[in-house]
């Protein structure tokens, strides 16, 4: 979990290393440090904020590797916080990840090794310090070490004394920059993308000895190559914008991310979709049923897909939270397809339940947002959301880009599958290019929602409410609510709340309804009237005039037909990051919550 990075060039190490951690900063941390080499290691550590981490001054050092941490293995203090080191204090190591057999090695450790802190991690430095012990090369010493770790790492380490950095990886990402002078490494391209954009993902079992002028990688100890991709990500998409925070700097993307996720893939003249689908035809034609798994926000957009591959592509589709995960597949499991929803591509309890599925025969296709990340390399086949870098712990812009890609897997599966009409492709097709100016509509409305958010942000809870698409949006919208404003918000089938729910109800609870096509509306008026009755306020987000009388606020949403669902969904981001905003929460990284959640 988390982030790690580092630099071997000719500049100042200290600096970069630094810079590089607050670049990780939006992944979620919850203490940070640097190790920075030449003939002697000196090593910096907060248990708080990276900011709280002075920059070190060692001018003379080009070398350093740094870590944001997200406690696994004991609290979150100065001694449990990376680099970890060795008993000569030679040797520091950063990780990101679990050292699943750590226990065992530290109780063969422990009669000749001091420990020093809690974590797993600490086993490394100390295996690292015996390798090396036989006279060997650091790269050596750190390839026996990872023969015996078993878990998921991503690992970088260096050594007083020894040249350069050593990294390697099993499951946890990790990736190099590259640039004429420097090589950088990063969990992801943002801890250095201002530097370079030309970069290297390293596989599963890499391990690979970095200096400023060369790479050299390994896989199973031999010498192998991989390819240098440049990305289009710039140092300005990963920034704020002038905006307050990225969630909403992230929020006013969407127009553009839809864009992206759109563009190439559909053409305004004809009603077919090209999303470079490498599963065959005839494979996707054969399949009898579809098992999306996925979770938090992207689980919402498996709901909100399952309805469309039903509808459209006319094969049974369940959505499973990917922590739940069991494979259920007949008697031919291939028939089964897998969709994993990703944004991260890295979510440990989504990758778990995909091997899952492989492992019992079934194929798998992955939606992400994540170049080079595990899930593309694992999963069967890739449909990329196209959304570019989100930073906001919360997402946004990759929940809608999740809906218009799925969206448009359904247009392709209906037409590769045969059971869409070129009626009800055109429809969809037409809602979903109209996505991009409908959610530009609900934007500029942006002065009056921050109004009723103002309004509303002392309430005692929230209840969002909605049929049909408009569940998963209560659901997504609720969870947007409650991961930044620490308000106690739950989104309800919109019937379901006379079961039960209605009891929580009170002039205090507002509740949002979703009244859009696609939501079933005038069923749900019905729901409006029996929470209005109990005195709760309603705040209806709505693309029928008619419905404004049966509320106290509505959001407007454009008419876009079947997309309107989604739509709604971003006048209720908007709602609940000003809800937030008025409780001064830091929105971007909200308390307990990291943004790729890489651990089980
Ligand atoms: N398991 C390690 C620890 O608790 C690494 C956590 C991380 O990935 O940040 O220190």
């Amino acid at each position: 979990m988390c982030g790690i990075t580092g630099y071997i060039g000719t500049e100042p190490a200290g600096e970069i290393v630094h810079q590089g951690l607050k670049n990780l900063e939006y992944r979620g941390y919850d203490s940070a440090g640097i190790a920075l080499t030449s003939d002697t290691l000196s090593i910096h550590k907060t248990e708080g904020e990276v900011d709280e981490l002075p920059v070190p001054s060692r001018d003379d050092v080009d070398c350093g590797i740094g870590h944001t941490r997200w406690s696994t293995h004991g609290e979150p203090t100065t001694e449990n916080a990376h680099p970890h080191t060795d008993c000569t204090g030679d040797i520091a190591v950063v990780h990101n990840g679990i050292i699943e057999n750590y226990d065992e090695l530290k109780a063969s450790l422990r009669a000749t090794h001091v420990f020093e802190s809690e974590t797993d991690t600490e086993v490394i430095p100390h295996l690292i310090e015996d390798h090396l012990a036989d006279d060997i090369s650091l790269r050596s010493a750190v390839q026996r070490t990872t023969e015996q770790l078993e878990g998921s790492y991503a690992i970088a380490v260096t050594a007083a004394g020894h040249d350069g950095v050593v990294v390697a990886r099993e499951d946890s990402p990790l990736l190099l920059g590259h640039s004429d002078d420097a090589t950088y490494i990063g969990s992801d391209a943002t801890a250095f993308i201002e530097h370079t954009n030309r970069v290297t993902y390293l596989e599963s079992g890499d391990l690979a000895k970095l200096t400023a002028d060369t790479i050299t990688i390994y896989n199973d100890g031999e010498p192998v190559t991989r390819d240098t991709e440049t990305l289009d990500w710039d140092a300005d998409a990963a920034g704020k914008s002038g905006y307050e925070h990225y969630m909403l700097k992230e929020i006013h993307e969407q127009p553009r991310a839809l864009r992206q996720a759109i563009s190439g893939r559909v053409d305004d003249l004809s009603t077919s979709v090209d999303l470079d689908v490498d599963l065959p035809a005839e494979y996707l034609q054969s399949v009898e049923e579809i098992q999306i798994i996925a979770c938090g926000t992207s689980y919402h957009a498996g709901l909100y897909a399952a309805d469309l591959l039903e509808e459209h592509a006319d094969v049974r589709t369940s959505v499973e939270i990917a922590s739940e995960y069991d494979f259920t597949g007949g008697r031919d499991p291939w028939r089964t397809l897998v969709v994993a929803i990703t944004q991260s591509g890295e979510t440990a309890d989504t990758l778990s339940a995909l091997r899952e599925a492989e492992r019992a025969g079934a194929r798998t296709l992955a939606l992400t947002n994540t170049l080079g990340s595990t899930v593309t390399r694992e999963a069967d086949d890739t449909v990329f959301i196209r959304a570019g870098p989100e930073i906001g712990v919360a997402a946004t812009k990759t929940f809608v880009s999740q809906v218009a890609t799925a969206t448009l897997l359904a247009v392709y599966l209906g037409q590769v599958r045969n059971t869409l009409s070129t009626e009800t492709a055109s429809e969809l097709l037409s809602g979903v290019r109209d996505l991009p100016g409908a959610v530009q509509q609900i934007l500029d409305q942006e002065n009056a929602i921050k109004k009723t958010a103002q309004e509303y942000a002392g309430s005692d809870a929230f209840f969002y409410i909605g049929r049909r698409s408009g569940y998963p949006v209560a659901l997504e919208s609720a969870l947007k609510l409650k991961e930044i404003s620490y308000d106690h918000a739950e989104g309800f089938p919109s019937g379901e709340l006379k079961h039960g729910p209605l009891a929580l109800v009170t002039p205090d609870t507002p509740v949002i309804a979703l009244l859009t096509a696609g939501t079933a509306p005038k069923k749900t008026l019905n729901n409006v009237k029996e929470v209005k009755s109990r005195g709760a306020p309603v705040i209806g987000v709505s693309s029928n005039p008619e419905t404004t009388s049966h509320v106290d606020t509505t959001f407007d949403v454009p008419n876009c037909g079947p997309m309107e669902p989604v739509v709604a969904n971003v006048a209720l981001q908007l709602f609940a990051y000003y809800v937030a905003d008025e409780k001064d929460r830091p929105i971007d990284k909200p308390r307990n919550l990291a943004k790729s959640v890489t651990v089980e």
